[in-house]
């Protein structure tokens, strides 16, 4: 049966079918063994407004996250699918690695929490890299990178390079950023002075197919509904 025939099916029954007297009490063997399989699994989302190809998905999945061990991929409906991973290791790369992508979609990836079904799970993090270029060398110390990559995210890492001395051609962070925001092209910097405001340029590693018009992951300029966004423009493009 379709995942999303099972789901409108299952609300349907809610209504109607909910005499205390008649409902299965569970031991907790039961839910101690259904919570260690949750540390095996992870829900993922393709950030589509198009219904992806599920049997491609399961597929190619395994080959994209270069995993070790087999992985049970699942579809729950919505785009939304839960792998079962039989390594740990593999888990917890496709957690914290990525972007993924798939068919230039991006796929995220996030821990199950308990009872909740996977289709109403929010996708809205990914971690990705962040190159800031145009950063003067006085400011390339990692708590100005801190401060820098607080503007575009939560900061998960700091790229200190082999002398561990954030130098470099360009400072590179690894953020969490919204993914239900528009990206951030740049962040300029006033340092006080009588000088011109700074201007640091982002560039997003493995950054998947975005939307040139507002700026935002999960859709392409021709789907964009969003009403305020330029389509003519396409400010995001360059
Ligand atoms: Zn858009």
């Amino acid at each position: 049966m379709d995942p999303d025939e099972i789901s409108r099916l299952v609300n349907d029954l809610k209504l109607y079918h909910n005499d205390p007297n008649d409902t299965i009490n569970l031991e907790e063997e039961d839910i101690k063994i259904e919570e260690e399989r949750l540390l095996r699994c992870l829900v993922a989302k393709v950030l589509s407004p198009k219904a992806i190809n599920r049997d491609a998905f399961r597929q190619q999945m395994p080959r994209v996250l270069q995993s070790e061990k087999r992985i049970i991929i699942e579809a729950t409906g919505d785009n939304t699918f839960v792998f079962e991973f039989l390594s740990l290791r593999d888990r917890a790369r496709a957690l914290s690695e990525g972007p993924w992508h798939f068919s230039r979609n991006l796929v995220i990836f996030k821990e199950p929490t308990g009872w909740n079904n996977p289709r109403s799970m929010i996708f809205d993090e990914i971690p990705i890299w962040v190159q800031l270029h145009n950063v003067p060398i006085a400011l390339m110390h990692e708590d100005l990178l801190l401060k820098l990559g607080g503007k575009i995210g939560s900061v998960v890492e700091i790229d200190k390079g082999e002398n561990g001395a954030c130098l470099g051609r360009f400072a590179r962070i690894r953020v969490r950023i919204n993914t239900m925001q528009p990206l951030r092209k740049c962040i300029r910097i006033n340092a006080m002075r009588d000088e011109e405001d700074l201007y640091i340029l982002l560039v997003y590693e493995r950054l998947p197919d975005f939307c040139y018009a507002c700026g935002r992951l999960g859709h392409s300029h021709r789907e964009c509904d969003d009403s305020m966004a330029d389509k003519v423009n396409l400010n995001f493009g360059a």
